[in-house]
């Protein structure tokens, strides 16, 4: 140790004030239930085993009747958002902000909590924040003197999560604490911070987990719901939503960030024993400043050591998730030059006392964790709010301690973010003006605003030098310069990513470059030369208004189809207009169009209702004289169903959130609905089931139905409340579609519907035969865990791949492999090409056998392209006769992968030949009807709004999917000719 070290550690010790035997007096009765609540004396410390009394100052118990992590007991959020507003009202060291609303209308808050001359001012130190964060404005003095005045925030989040539920309990003790309690330990943090708190991110999800919770109380025999809705729209993911910002909780968070501009976001997870504080193993996000990650381990490091001090067991790092994707809830912070970071502790999903067995992976000693779990724990909510807030309390005492070294960390990463253009670059992103997609484009500004990212339109054409040549960038271009504070959530947003497979497994999505997600070209662009071009800077994203040119009394309007998803929108707006779509591309006003161009004629919708309906839509309308004589069919508003069922809603709530944000209307139904209604066809055109995991066996059968047991339900109720505002309810959650429901979804497309199907659920029409000819391939190398793969059209006629170009970028994560093969187990269609034969001559000569006159060589196999199957002879296809359907029943592969060498755009890929030009997407013709099986997922998330159209496209041309179907089609479910010609 050389002696400068040995003089600063010595400093930071007298810094350093253990909290001292307090002496205020102590509200004896609350300090008893605590330890009472306790299960272990070592789950406690000096820090949180009392409570401070206050005449004035209402204790959590005051206020609901019960401390903080008393079993059985769980506290809705409008009362823990009623204790919040007892404790602003009796003293002025709380303050409390409503700070927006859930889809469903309830409150979210924070609340401040900080010594009284802090709040007095929260509005300078909130401003002189905000001044920090933007170096371009405040020069390093001004900096320098903001540093010595300002008090800056950190920001605890609670319950974003629902099935964890001590975080909302511990957040109202702690901040009863913060506002009385008169240790110098408190009383640093106190004086040096100002603690925000969230006490629950998910108001919809905690309403419905409490209601949950008393009713398992009240029905201890009785089998229960999972928490089957949280929010309106997902559960989970709600903490993957940090890229698209499209939950309103998300957005709530990122505007309150950039009102605060806290140092640090800090948000409490239930999982792991007994408290993980997190740094992650890595990989890291690339795009983050190195002085990041350091921060992280720094904060974690001092929790663990402290907590280990005490002798508190299981408190470690590392050893949990990885650091990689961006979506996050904590990039509000990690993506602004902030810290975000989280706590796991150990939960029992309610507020019970329980026996737990620690799994044993997680009590082994390591590096990581040198004090390991126990094996066996008596676990209580109380114990759970021990360690939460024991942590966050060294967490709030440290920072409070090295505010300046924090605070001069954000101001030096806010400044290299703006160096960012110069030094690592890109120097910025161009969207070009001629963009083909420019609704789309200006839908990613969007978020770039939400982001708090800026963004320019050139103003004159403007030329840079690329990796492959130069390229000129028009006038109106969009630029996302790398020389503003957040560029680096830009960049990360907009950039490739890639992830090595000899890396830790994923936690996350692998890849998410939003550009190629959203279809629209995003030029990385490293000649700073872009920097110095005329540009003017846009206060938001620039509506893109239709425009509607041509004659002035005209026989049709044309809109032009370029898979951007104002389309649909405008398609649903004038739903009861006759619209047709052209079967090819044609000309018409002097113009070209593309197959799937809408023409409607001028007798089913005046100009102004047309007008009207595309306002903003970004459309490009053609009136012309004359009704093109190119092949067209109907164009339908299509009554959509949207199917969930009832063991998890998970993943559909994203395709539900594209569909209103593309306003396109649909129906919420559940599998029930199904099993129950034998004419589907007469209320629906389309069944679109939404993506879920699992067997088709158990998504058929649901939750077992066993007689002689009670009903599950899943419905508002006295103690359930709350279920009420949710997107579905049933008396009984068991049992799936079942066989019934099997039949009708059959029927129903024998009648002329349309199924659709994302990723797994393929395995549905596959495994109960509704279609014929698609499997579903196990794989052995694959891995693609959430990645954007390249896709190509292999059939362009296609009605589901109107408007889209020649390659389509896709989301994938792992499965299904989809097989099309007519000929299913027939030996023909497993092999590849046949190899010639041992023998005689080079690779290409024909075999001489001997002593036997010479004869006609066998004729080889067609070579065919990898990934598809070899087309059957004449004689197989004569044999199968009874088997294969007619050529225009064949499947029909719409989109495949991309050959293996150039399958990956962003993310992590290994054995990719197991997915090279297999399908993509596939539409079966099945008796008047269609089902159409997605590999990839189109609705994912709000990352992938570019393949939406692929969804929209086979709803509205679901009566005539067949349109550009070729005569004669191969056996291998292609459009094109499968048999190559046999190459000598
Ligand atoms: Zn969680």
């Amino acid at each position: 140790m050389n002696r400068l070290f040995a003089v600063a550690c010595l400093s930071a010790a007298l810094l350093f004030a253990q909290p001292s035997a307090s002496q205020q007096k102590l509200d004896e009765a609350y300090t008893a239930k605590i330890r009472e609540y306790t299960t272990e004396k070592h789950f406690l410390t000096e820090l949180v085993d009392h409570l401070p009394a206050d005449p004035k100052v209402p204790t959590p118990e005051k206020i609901l009747g019960y401390p903080a992590g008393t079993p059985f007991k769980l506290t809705h959020a409008s009362n823990v958002h009623k204790y919040f507003r007892a404790l602003a009202a009796s003293t002025p060291r709380v303050q409390v902000f409503n700070i927006g609303s859930s889809e469903e209308g309830r409150e979210m808050i924070v609340a401040v909590v900080s010594d009284e001359a802090n709040l007095a001012k929260l509005n300078r130190h909130k401003d002189l924040m905000a001044q920090l964060a933007d170096p371009r404005k405040t020069p390093p003095a001004q900096a320098a003197q903001i540093m010595k005045e300002v008090v800056p925030m950190y920001w605890l989040t609670g319950s974003l999560h629902s099935t964890e539920t001590g975080s909302p309990e511990m957040l109202m003790e702690l901040a009863y604490r913060l506002a009385v309690e008169d240790t110098e330990f408190i009383q640093t943090i106190r004086k040096n911070m100002i603690v925000m708190i969230t006490p629950v991110a998910d108001v919809d999800g905690r309403e419905r987990m409490v209601d949950l919770y008393n009713w398992k109380r009240a029905h201890e025999k009785q089998a229960a719901p999972s928490l089957i809705y949280w929010g309106k729209y997902v559960a989970h993911d709600n903490n993957r939503d940090g890229m698209a910002l499209s939950l309103a909780l998300t957005r709530n968070v990122w505007k309150t960030f950039f009102d605060f501009h806290p140092l640090v976001l800090h948000d409490l997870h239930e999982s792991v024993p007994f408290l993980y504080v997190s740094t992650g193993m890595g990989p890291y996000n690339a795009w983050y400043d190195p002085i990041l990650i350091s921060e992280w381990q720094k904060l974690s490091y001092h929790e663990v050591e402290e907590m280990t001090k005490r002798g508190v067991p299981g408190v470690w790092t590392h050893g949990f998730y990885d650091g990689w994707a961006a979506n996050y809830m904590f990039l509000a912070a990690n993506g602004h030059n902030a810290i975000g970071r989280f706590y796991e502790t150990f939960g029992n999903g309610g507020a019970d006392t329980r026996k737990r067995t620690v799994p044993g992976a997680s009590t082994t000693r390591t590096w990581f964790r040198p004090n390991p779990p126990l094996p066996e724990v008596n676990w209580s909510i109380r114990n759970n709010v021990n360690m939460q807030q024991s942590g966050c309390l060294l967490a709030l005492n440290y920072t409070a301690r090295h505010k300046q070294e924090f605070l001069d960390n954000f101001y030096k990463k806010s400044q290299r973010s703006i160096a960012k253009a110069t030094t690592e670059g890109p120097a910025a992103y161009v969207i070009p003006g001629d963009t083909k997609r420019p609704y789309l484009a200006a839908d990613l500004l969007k978020l770039m605003d939400l982001q708090g990212v800026e963004y320019h339109t050139l103003n004159a054409e403007a030329e840079v030098t690329l990796k492959n040549g130069k390229r000129k960038f028009p006038a109106g271009s969009y630029v996302i310069r790398m020389d503003q504070p957040y560029s680096r959530m830009a960049d990360m947003l907009l950039d490739l990513q890639y992830y090595s497979v000899n890396d830790t497994r994923p936690y996350d999505d692998t890849g998410w470059s939003l550009g190629y997600l959203r279809n629209i070209e995003t030029v990385r662009v490293t000649d700073t030369a872009i920097l110095n071009a005329g540009m003017t800077k846009l206060a938001a994203a620039p509506v893109i208004p239709t425009t509607i040119n041509g004659a002035a009394s005209p026989k049709a309007y044309i809109v032009a189809h370029t898979a951007d998803n104002g389309l649909a929108t405008f398609r649903y707006a004038l739903k009861n207009v006759k619209m047709l779509a052209a079967e090819d591309a044609f000309e018409a006003g002097g113009q070209k169009f593309q197959a799937g161009a809408v023409i409607i004629p001028a007798e089913n919708a005046s100009r102004s209702a047309i007008d009207a309906a595309a306002k903003n839509l970004g459309l490009k309308i053609t009136a012309v004289d004359a009704m093109p004589s190119v092949a067209k069919h109907d164009l339908a508003a299509a009554r959509i169903a949207l199917v969930h069922t009832w063991t998890s809603t998970q993943n559909e709530g994203w395709v539900r959130l594209a569909l209103d944000a593309a306003k396109v209307p649909y129906d919420y139904i559940s599998d029930h609905k199904i099993r129950d209604t034998s004419d589907l066809r007469a209320k629906y055109d389309v069944i679109l089931w939404g993506p879920i995991n699992g067997s088709s066996q158990r998504i058929v059968n649901g939750i077992p139905k066993r007689a002689g047991e009670p009903a599950i339900p899943w419905k508002a109720s006295e103690l359930t409340p709350s279920f009420g505002t949710g997107p579905d309810q049933t008396d009984d959650i068991r049992g799936g579609m079942g066989l019934e429901g099997v039949l009708n979804l059959r029927r129903f497309v024998e009648a002329g519907g349309l199924f659709m199907t994302i990723q797994g659920n393929a395995s549905i029409p596959i495994d109960y035969g509704i279609v014929e000819g698609v499997s579903i391939q196990p794989t052995r190398e694959l891995q693609a865990s959430g990645s954007v793969l390249s896709s190509y059209v292999s059939d362009k006629l296609s009605p589901i791949v109107y408007g889209y170009d020649e390659k389509i970028p896709l989301y994938f994560k792992n499965a299904p492999v989809l097989q099309v093969s007519v000929t299913g187990g027939a030996p023909q269609a497993q092999g590849g090409p046949v190899p010639r034969v041992t023998g005689r001559g080079g690779i290409n000569d024909p075999d001489v056998v001997q002593a036997r006159p010479p004869a006609a060589e066998a004729p080889r196999p067609a070579p065919v392209r990898p990934g598809e199957d070899p087309p059957i002879s004449d004689e197989m296809r004569e044999a199968m006769r009874a088997y294969l359907p007619p050529d225009n029943m064949m499947p029909r592969t719409v989109v495949r992968w991309s050959p293996d060498s150039e399958l990956l755009i962003s993310g992590m890929l290994a054995g990719g030949r197991e997915l090279a030009h297999k399908a993509a997407i596939v539409d079966v013709p099945v008796g008047q009807g269609h089902v159409v099986m997605f590999a990839n997922n189109p609705m994912w998330r709000h990352e992938t709004q570019g393949s939406w159209s692929l969804v929209f496209n086979a709803a509205m041309n679901f009566s005539s999917l067949n349109a550009g179907r070729k005569a004669k089609v191969s056996l291998n479910g292609s459009g094109a000719p499968s048999v190559i010609a046999h190459e000598q």
